[in-house]
């Protein structure tokens, strides 16, 4: 089913299809049997799907590719990646083994997963190829999520994929080995026995990162490889090969420019890595059962980030917001469930120096057209607009001299930011060094999620120990809305709902 925010396509244009610009010249129908769970992404997908389908399948891998970065950012173990992946993985790109299936043969559900990831590569190659920043983050993303799906991978269904391969990886005889002992093993940290492994031969070329550990023997310009390095060398064949496919798509990219119905989407998507605010849909910010009203706003905004408690505390100071200040916390607040009229009469309260014909002639007309009460489109009438995302926080119109609406890990000094921290009560040595970093590094949301992550740490210990949420229910927060959801959520022992559902 298509998804609320997926009506910035206009739907006038899907209807009107001029097949004269079809992309591709005659994409012959081939079907493809997917034996493998594990895939190099050689083979360009040419079935048909549907656009529907395009956009989802591309959003739900972004999802996936977003958590990966997320952790690396954040400098998470091996161990501790998995474990944040693996569900996520299993919500949104579940790749099954043979094994798994009755009888250990492919049927349709596998195909129909294997499907969706091979699909969903292309696409966002196709997203991803335009910049080399883009290019050089999905590569390196990708890369992480073929290593980690690699090594899960059940060991007979892996040999049979590598055979697949036709990697050209010699086989080193016994007699070759034998006659190469003494070298083999003084080449090899670690290893005491040639006999102890088992060896191919490959081009040198093929394998930069032993030759850079000097780990590997080399002769008539061959290296000896020992099997336990395979790993390293079918991810750094995988890398190669996408590096290259994702310049070739760059060439190919200004031919798809005229497409109306795939550039749209394609545009989107790029602007979404790391962010993915795709995975938001409008409404599922409020919390069911949650005490929402003007009066209660004062004791929640310890729940808000660190973007709406700057702009609750600013309008408690001044009794005043400016215009994009007032829409962003509006959105913020008709997101997490309060009412038109309780907003508005938050807004009056708030204003405190402004007689009741002045706030209405100059403010409440704002905020009807917030909640769609008033003009705005026939599409979001009733409806109003969709609150910001971290990505248009971040993104659209950094706050002027006076202003105080935008992203405080992006649009503060430094000095702000600490200051701002520090009077939420955030005091630590060592987050306030790792938000400095992260903001270093324009990594604005990593750093908000680091602060949530701190601020919440015994109510995330205390949920991971009795169960009650797993870890696909904590993974990045790329959207305000969610963030007071998910902390209002952990201090009042609430169980997450349909923030994950
Ligand atoms: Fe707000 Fe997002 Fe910035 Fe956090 S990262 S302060 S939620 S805009």
């Amino acid at each position: 089913m298509m998804r609320q925010d997926f009506h910035r396509i206009d739907p006038k244009r899907r209807a009107v299809l001029d097949h004269k610009k079809k992309q591709f010249a005659a994409p012959s129908f081939k079907q493809q049997d997917y034996p493998h769970r594990l895939n190099f992404y050689d083979v360009p997908p040419t079935a048909e799907i549907t656009l529907e389908e395009f956009e989802q399948w591309a959003i739900d891998r972004l999802k996936v590719l977003a958590e990966i970065e997320a952790c690396s950012y954040r400098n998470k173990s091996p161990q501790e990646t998995e474990a944040h992946i693996a569900p996520v993985l299993k919500k949104y790109l579940n790749l099954s083994s043979n094994s798994s299936a009755s009888g250990g043969v492919v049927n349709q559900q596998l195909k129909n997963e294997r499907q969706k990831d091979h699909y969903s590569h292309f696409i966002l190659r196709l997203a991803f190829s335009a910049t080399e920043e883009l290019r050089h983050r999905f590569v390196r993303a990708e890369t992480m999520l073929f290593k980690f799906r690699f090594q899960k991978d059940d060991s007979k269904e892996r040999r049979a994929f590598i055979e697949s391969l036709n990697l050209n990886w010699e086989p080193v005889s016994d007699e070759e080995k034998s006659e190469l002992a003494e070298q083999l093993v003084t080449s090899t940290p670690g290893l005491r026995r040639a006999d102890d492994e088992s060896w191919f031969k490959v081009d040198w070329e093929k394998v930069p990162e032993l030759i850079e550990r000097r780990a590997v023997f080399i002769r008539k310009g061959k290296a000896y490889v020992p099997q336990r390095e395979q790993l390293s060398m079918i991810v750094a064949d995988f890398t190669a090969r996408l590096e290259k496919a994702m310049e070739l798509t760059s060439r190919a990219l200004p031919r798809l420019d005229e497409d109306d119905r795939l550039t749209p989407i394609l545009n989107h998507l790029s602007k979404n890595f790391g962010s993915a605010e795709s995975v938001y849909s409008e409404g599922e910010g409020v919390v069911d059962g949650a005490p929402i009203t003007a009066a209660s706003i004062d004791p929640l905004s310890q729940h808000f980030p660190l973007c709406m408690r700057s702009l609750h505390m600013t309008l408690r100071k001044n009794n005043h917001l400016k215009h994009f200040g007032r829409l962003q916390y509006s959105l913020f607040l008709k997101g997490i469930g309060l009412s038109l009229d309780e907003c508005i009469l938050f807004w009056r309260q708030s204003f405190k120096g402004f007689s009741d014909d002045e706030f209405n002639s100059k403010y409440k007309y704002n905020i009807r057209h917030v909640y769609g009460d008033v003009g705005g489109d026939a599409n979001r009438r009733g409806r109003g607009y969709p609150p910001y995302s971290c990505q248009k926080i971040l993104s659209e119109s950094a706050p002027s001299t006076g202003q105080t609406h935008g992203c405080p890990y992006r649009h503060f000094s430094v000095d702000n930011l600490t200051a701002l921290l520090q009077s939420t009560g955030v005091h630590d040595k060592d987050l306030l060094r790792g938000v400095r970093e992260d903001v270093e590094k324009q990594r604005y949301h990593i750093a908000c999620n680091r602060v949530f992550e701190w601020t919440h740490k015994a109510d995330i210990k205390r949920v991971k120990e009795d169960g009650s949420w797993n870890q696909a229910d904590l993974d990045t927060i790329v959207h305000p809305n969610t963030y007071f959801k998910r902390s209002y959520l952990l201090k009042t022992s609430g169980k997450p709902s349909k923030e994950t559902a």
